[in-house]
Parts: structure tokens; C-alpha cells; sequence
């Protein structure tokens, strides 16, 4: 078949088996690949009345379509299962390497299931597959795991694409991700922990020659040449350039920069963690995926403050957001730090940040005491303080253990007003690192998403194609309504393909020819939209049997809290709220009492099938 491999790798770790399976033109065609097909199998294979770790769920890795083209970004990975975070549907994409070396081996996607009797990680190559021993792999970090197997199985750093879990994932720390290809994550939703629970310790991909066939290989080299133009083009090239890293001095004056747990919008020190400067202060090195000609991604040494010298990855904006206003913590240096533990012990960032901000500001307010804390002094910025906590919560370890909960279930235990200061979703999981309260379209987004993560991008290259308002006011529920409810399915097109939304900016009409050009298919701009709806719809369908209600599609009270200060503090979004759930609803073609897609809507997208 073009632009596939036709086939599958299912992984039973139980049986310690490994088979191909076909993968069909038809089921291609329809979801194109990544989180559409993965969506695919949860919603076929496991009963949505399991548990997240229970064996038979299975976690689905795949590539898609446009995978091992050379159009940027086709490096990215997919992961699809039922997670921790939310016991529902989750999808969460690492960009990298993995997506394209993957299909290099010969398989569009895996399937693991079952538990290993013990640790164990997957080692694909030129001639297949095999499960190896990870005994020795226990209790290392992402990076660590990385340099050992390529120093097993002898390979170069760009040789070999390995994705793993850290600590966090061995203990099945309810927000852990995976980690490779030195810093990329799939880390929303518990991915980290679904893996953890099969004794599954890493993927491991060679990078084997390309054979894959494509149907107009001149057409993807102009694509690839148009996609690289569009992303050096889009934004000024700011994310091209500099990556997310100067977003933290531009977020802060429009007040959607989380400071001090939402107690705050002003962070006077914002400056300092403008990363333009950063990457001339620090020592900085272009570190780029396969396929992608831009400076977004760099690795960093430290070379000043209290933590000179230190070598990881440059945190992106989320996680410079996370170590530096959120916790109040003003060295970006120590902040590098962090972000980079973070990762290496295996959880995700995002959760991380809100979880420890609370913690600061339950120790402030004398809800937890240094003796909760095993002795920890939690006050707002202490660095040495958050390192410890994270270890301890990676290894379950002392108080550790009811952080490992996340954000919503810690704060539910403890109880109290400490509720009201936690920020989180009704369905489990906490937003990705920004102040919603200043961008409103997030909120709504985070919270009636799959998983509470951004499902759907306003920042669309096409305005007109996805029917955004424009110009928008970021402010006005109506604008805000249609805005998330016209884009949805633009950011899942890119998880489906599955590309990298920073090289391509959801340039749905581009994506569209490379389809082509890749498959030799006719599709339609309005056929590939129609697969992101799809995903979305199938992905909620799963939820609904999990047992989602639209009740729990709320944001929690200091999520949607008004601001106390800055540009903002006249905002407030909760006035609002039921009248845009009413709207977006009715927009999204759903009930609003049961929060099912409408029957309508279903045969629109081709699965009243998967609805029974
Ligand atoms: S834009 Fe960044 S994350 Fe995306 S493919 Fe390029 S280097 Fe990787």
C-alpha cells in the first residue's frame, strides 16, 4: 500500500508474543493513522468498563500517512489508550523520531497488551521485532534508559529513536508520560502509568532504510519545501526561530501566564525568562526531529546561578511557565533544572507545576505542615524543596505517595478550602500551563476535550476554511463558542497524520495534497477535516461508555476563579459558563442532557456503528 506498511505489531506481554497484523486500505483511508486508528482500537478492543490498568487495555503507538515522508515534523508518534488520569480515552503525541523510524521497520502502529511477567522493552529493526530484558533498566530516567540500550544494541545518538518511562512510570504515578529522543513526552493523561503497569520499560527503533513507497515522491519534496516556507512564515517565525521559549514576556502582560497558582497575573521577573536572551546567555544547541529544518528544539547547559553546568534539554514555554511564575521561582537556571528532573523521573510537566504550586500554597495558608511534608519546607520558590518533593513523588515515597494522585484526587483527599485553591477539571486532569482565566477558548476547550488537554488551535493557518470569528474577541462567549466549536478536528487532523502542529499550523489545505501525494488518494480538504471531527466524536463515544456526564464537563472554582489583578481582573468567565456549554453543544451536534453526539452527527462522520 503507499505511504503504509500495511501492517500492525501486536505485542502480547502476557503470552511474551509478537505478531504482524494487515493494516487495510479502508481503515487507512477513514482515520488515516495515529490517534484516529488507535481511537479505533480502544473504542473495539477495551471494554470501557475496565480499569485503566487493568491488562487488557491495551497502549497503541502508531505513525500515519504522511510518516517517513519528508514532509516536517512526520517523526512525531501517537500514543492512544485508556488512561490513568481520567480511566477514558486519551491521546497524547511525542514529536521526535520514533513516527518515522517505526514505519522504517515496517509497522504504521503497535498494540501492547497484557502484563510482562517482568520488565521487559521492545527492540524494533530492519529484520522485526523482539521483547528484551529491561532488569537492568529499572529506576532509570528517560535519558539514561536512552544511552543504555543504544550502548547495548550499539548505536549512534541519531541512530536508534527510544521512547521510555522514568520512575514515575515504574511506580504507576498517576500522571507519568513517556519520554525519548532526549526530551520529547508523551506525558498527558497517564500514559506513563498504563506502560508501567504492562512492566513495559521503552520502545526502541533503529533507524532502518527507508523502503516505504509513495505514490508522487517529487510532489511531497515541493510539499515539504511548502510546509517549511509556511512554518518560517507563520507568526513571524517566532516559534521557528526561537521556539516556544519567548512566550513567557508576552504572556504575562495579557494575563494568560500562571503566576503563583492563579493568586496572581503579575510576575515582574517575566523578562528574564525570555528565552531569546536565554539561548545567548546559556550555551544552546539546535537538537532538531527528523525531517524539520527548525530552531525550536534545542538542548542547554547552564552557565550561571547555582546551577552552572547543568546539560538537558531547553524547557519549552509550559515548562518554563511551570518552574519559574507558577511556583513563583525566579532562576531560569533552576528552572531548566527542574523542567529537566521533571521529565527524567517521568512526569508530566504540566500536572507537576499545578500540583507543586498547590502544595506552596497549602503550606502558606497552614494546610500542610513541614510534618505532612516529610520535613519538606514547601515555601513559594524553594528549589531544593521541589526537588525533593518530585522525587519522592516519582518513587511513591513518604507523602509522595497521595501526590503521585495528581492534582484533583490529593486535594479531595485532603479536603478542606484546599479544594477551592486546586485547578483542575471535572474530568481528572489539569490544564496545560497557561492562565485560562485570560484565554477563554483554552478553557473551554481543556475542559469538554477528550482528555483535558488543547484538543482543538485557534491558531489555524486558514481562518476562513475552519470558520473562525475574525476578528475575534477573545472575550465574547459567542466568538469563543464558535471558535472552539468550528476548529474542532483541526489539531486532531495533525494527531492523525501524525504530524508535528508547530511545522505544519494546522494547515489543513497542504496536509490535504501531501495525503495525496503521499497514498495516491483523492481526498477532499473537507474529507480530511471530516477524519479530525470523527476522531473527536469516536474518542467521546468511548468516554460516554466510560461514563462521562456532561456534569463533569466543569472547570474546578480557582480554575474559573475571576482574577485578582492584572489586564484580566474585569473578566470573569463563570457568568457565562452554562449559557456557552448550552451553545457549544448545540454547535457540536450533541445532547445536552446525556452529552451523546446526536444521531445526526454520527452518520455525518460515518460511526453510528461504534455508537451501539
Ligand atoms: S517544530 Fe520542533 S518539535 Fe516540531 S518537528 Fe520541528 S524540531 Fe521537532
Amino acid at each position: 500500500m503507499l505511504g503504509s506498511t500495511g501492517k500492525v505489531l501486536r505485542v502480547d506481554l502476557t503470552q511474551g508474543t509478537l505478531k504482524d497484523e494487515a493494516l487495510d486500505e479502508a481503515t487507512l483511508h477513514k482515520y488515516l493513522g495515529g490517534t484516529g486508528l488507535g481511537a479505533k482500537y480502544l473504542m473495539e478492543e477495551v471494554n470501557p468498563k475496565l480499569d485503566w490498568s487493568d491488562p487488557k487495555n491495551i497502549l497503541f503507538l502508531g505513525s500515519g500517512v504522511l510518516g517517513g515522508t519528508r514532509i516536517p515534523g512526520c517523526g512525531t508518534i501517537s500514543f492512544v489508550t485508556k488512561g490513568a488520569m481520567t480511566n477514558g480515552a486519551t491521546s497524547s503525541q511525542a514529536n521526535g523520531n520514533f513516527g518515522a523510524y517505526l514505519k522504517w521497520c515496517g509497522y504504521d502502529a503497535i498494540i501492547v497488551q497484557g502484563v510482562s511477567p517482568t520488565w521487559k522493552y521492545l527492540y524494533l529493526h530492519e529484520g522485526g521485532a523482539e521483547l528484551r530484558d529491561a532488569s537492568q533498566l529499572v529506576g532509570k530516567g528517560s535519558w539514561e534508559t536512552e544511552d543504555a540500550i543504544k550502548e547495548e544494541l550499539g548505536y549512534k545518538e541519531r541512530g536508534m529513536s527510544v521512547f521510555s518511562i522514568g520512575p514515575a512510570g515504574e511506580n504507576m504515578v498517576r500522571f507519568s508520560g513517556i519520554f525519548g529522543d532526549r526530551g520529547h513526552a508523551a506525558a498527558h493523561n497517564g500514559l506513563g502509568a498504563v506502560m508501567g503497569s504492562k512492566k513495559l520499560k521503552a520502545f526502541a527503533a533503529q533507524r532502518a532504510p527507508n523502503k516505504l513507497q509513495f505514490a508522487d515522491p517529487p510532489k511531497l519534496g515541493e510539499l515539504a519545501k511548502k510546509t517549511t516556507e509556511g512554518a518560517k512564515a507563520f507568526g513571524g517565525g517566532g516559534v521557528f526561530n526561537w521556539g516556544t521559549s519567548r512566550v513567557v514576556p508576552a504572556a504575562e502582560p495579557a494575563g494568560w501566564l500562571p503566576v503563583r497558582n492563579y493568586t496572581t497575573d503579575v510576575f515582574s521577573e517575566k523578562d528574564l525568562f525570555d528565552g531569546q536572551r536565554l539561548r545567548s546567555l546559556f550555551q544552546s544547541q539546535n537538537y532538531p526531529c527528523y525531517g524539520c529544518a527548525s530552531h525550536h528544539y534545542e538542548l542547554m547547559t547552564v552557565t550561571e546561578g547555582p546551577y552552572k553546568g547543568f546539560f538537558g534539554k531547553e524547557p519549552e514555554y509550559e515548562q518554563w511557565a511551570a518552574w519559574g511564575p507558577q511556583i513563583w521561582q525566579k532562576d531560569p537556571g533552576a528552572a531548566v533544572v527542574l523542567s529537566n528532573e521533571c521529565d527524567n523521573l517521568g512526569m508530566d510537566t504540566n500536572e507537576a507545576g499545578w500540583l507543586v504550586g498547590w502544595v506552596m500554597e497549602c503550606y502558606e495558608k497552614g494546610a500542610l505542615k513541614k510534618e505532612d511534608l516529610d520535613g519538606l519546607e514547601m515555601t513559594w520558590g524553594n528549589v531544593e524543596a521541589t526537588r525533593a518533593l518530585l522525587k519522592k513523588i516519582a518513587n511513591r515515597e513518604g507523602c509522595g505517595d497521595m501526590l503521585a494522585e495528581g492534582v484533583k484526587r490529593a486535594a479531595e483527599k485532603l479536603g478542606g478550602e484546599a479544594v477551592n485553591w486546586a485547578i483542575f477539571t471535572g474530568k481528572g486532569n489539569t490544564p496545560r500551563g497557561h492562565d485560562h482565566r485570560g484565554r477563554w477558548v483554552e478553557m473551554l476547550d481543556t475542559v469538554v476535550s477528550d482528555c483535558s488537554t488543547l484538543q482543538t488551535q485557534m491558531l489555524v493557518m486558514n481562518k476562513d476554511l475552519w470558520k473562525m470569528p475574525n476578528p475575534m474577541d477573545v472575550f465574547n462567549p459567542d466568538h469563543v463558542v464558535q471558535a472552539e466549536a468550528n476548529s474542532t478536528g483541526s489539531m486532531t487532523v495533525c494527531d492523525c497524520l501524525v504530524q508535528c502542529w508547530f511545522t505544519s499550523f494546522c494547515d489543513t489545505e497542504t496536509q490535504t495534497e501531501a495525503i495525496n501525494a503521499a497514498t495516491g488518494w483523492k481526498l477532499s480538504v473537507d474529507d480530511v477535516m471530516k477524519v479530525g471531527r470523527r476522531t473527536v466524536n469516536l474518542m467521546r463515544l468511548y468516554n460516554l461508555k466510560c461514563g462521562l456526564t456532561p456534569d463533569k464537563e466543569k472547570p474546578s472554582p480557582r480554575y474559573c476563579s475571576q482574577p485578582v489583578d492584572g489586564p484580566n481582573k474585569d473578566k470573569p468567565i463563570a457568568p457565562h459558563w452554562e449559557k456557552m456549554m448550552d451553545q457549544y453543544y448545540q454547535l457540536m451536534g450533541w445532547d445536552r442532557k446525556t452529552g451523546m453526539p446526536l444521531p445526526e452527527t454520527l452518520k455525518d462522520l460515518d460511526i453510528e456503528d461504534l455508537a451501539k
